[in-house]
């Protein structure tokens, strides 16, 4: 709020380099607020005075926070006490100076710290968040973005719709054309969903071939069409290294809140229908519905019980010869798997099949 302060610290910033940055100016935190929703390129850091009239200083941080802005904050004050500076540690200001002992070394120096550690909490939140290969959300961020989404759209009574995508015969590619094709191509099935979902739409590679996409305020017609427009949109040939491949992906569907309402439920019926478009011939998309809904639940059930009865050795081991009808010799034998369950007995395609969306086949 004081414009000669403002000067002086000016200055002492001039003397160590004064063609490197930019500095704008505001007078009190709400036109520093402004001064923020304006500016084009954020800033790299914020110099903010510890007294200012009617505020303090350090009201900027929780402004800054719910305008999701991630930039140092250094705090000047005039006398620097015990209290402020654990003020200062709590709001998670990056620095605080006494301006008594400002001289333009330290300045310079508290700058340069301040924006390298900056740089480095960035790479270490990037890697913790984000797909190295292709850029996208991982795992973790995107079920954070799901269970607050969902928060959201509960309040407000919207809907949204999960589509979980995994590319078809991606192992094929890799034998075919080697890793880093294998590679290139998980990055071009990135940049294509990312330019035919919109910017609020939240898109992460959730694990090797898979990818899931969660549309904001979209219900489940809008879904459908969304969905063919990837399927049409992956389906054109990827060129590279002079090769032509082509590829096909399948895709579950399931919307909040029509066939669920928890994010663990709405992630599992897209995997559920995801998995059933494999099974129907792949290059297509399968929605959720309320049809799927008593085998889902089944399967939900008997998921949760496999892993005890495994343990348990409950699964019935049946060696099926496969006899050859010219010499009378057993030519191999075929494995089936029963699991009694109650009064009844599960049959072998069903545990195959309960096995396999469960992932547990190498
Ligand atoms: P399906 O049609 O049933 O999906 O068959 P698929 O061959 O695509 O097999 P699946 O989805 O089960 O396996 C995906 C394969 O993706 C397994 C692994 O070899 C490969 N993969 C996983 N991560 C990477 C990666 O980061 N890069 C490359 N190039 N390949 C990967
Ligand atoms: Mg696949």
């Amino acid at each position: 709020d004081d414009s000669n302060d403002r000067l002086l610290t000016k200055k002492k910033l001039s003397l160590y380099d004064n063609t490197s940055y930019q500095v704008s100016e505001a007078k009190d935190l709400k036109q520093a607020r402004q001064l923020i929703e304006e500016t084009k390129h954020p800033f790299d850091l914020i110099l903010v005075d510890y007294y200012l009239r009617q505020e303090n200083g350090l009201q900027l941080m929780s402004i800054l926070q719910a305008m999701d802005v991630k930039v140092p904050v250094l705090l000047l004050c005039g006398k620097l006490s015990e209290i402020i500076s654990q003020q200062a540690l709590e709001s998670d200001v990056t620095e605080c100076m006494s301006k008594d002992e400002l001289t333009p070394d330290y300045l310079r120096r508290s700058i340069q710290f301040a924006l390298h550690n900056h740089q480095q909490q960035t790479a270490l939140e990037k890697l913790a968040h984000y797909d190295i290969l292709t850029g996208l959300l991982n795992r973790s961020l995107f079920l954070d973005r799901l269970q607050h989404s969902l928060e959201t759209h509960k309040r407000e009574q919207h809907q949204c719709t999960l589509l979980f995508l995994d590319i078809d015969a991606f192992k094929q590619v890799n034998d075919q054309y080697g890793h880093t094709t294998g590679d290139n191509l998980l990055r071009e099935v990135a940049d294509r969903l990312t330019n035919h979902c919109r910017k609020a739409d939240s898109i992460a590679r959730f694990g090797g071939d898979e990818f899931v996409i969660l549309l904001e305020r979209t219900d489940n017609v809008t879904g459908h069409y969304i969905a063919q427009k990837i399927l049409i949109a992956l389906e054109a040939p990827v060129v590279l290294n002079g090769q032509h491949i082509n590829i096909t992906v399948s895709i579950g569907v399931s919307t909040f809140p029509q066939t669920a309402i928890s994010h663990e439920d709405l992630l599992q019926q897209a995997d559920d229908a995801l998995y059933k478009a494999k099974a129907e011939g792949r290059a297509r998309y399968i929605h959720f519905s309320e049809k799927h809904r008593d085998l889902w639940l089944r399967r939900r059930k008997l998921e949760a019980e496999l892993p005890a009865a495994l343990n348990r050795g409950d699964l019935n081991i049946v060696l099926q010869p496969i006899v050859s009808v010219a010499t009378g010799n057993v030519h191999a034998c075929e494995v089936l798997t029963r699991w009694p369950h109650g009064e009844f007995t599960i049959p072998a395609l069903e545990v195959i099949e309960l096995v396999g969306q469960l992932r547990l086949f190498d």
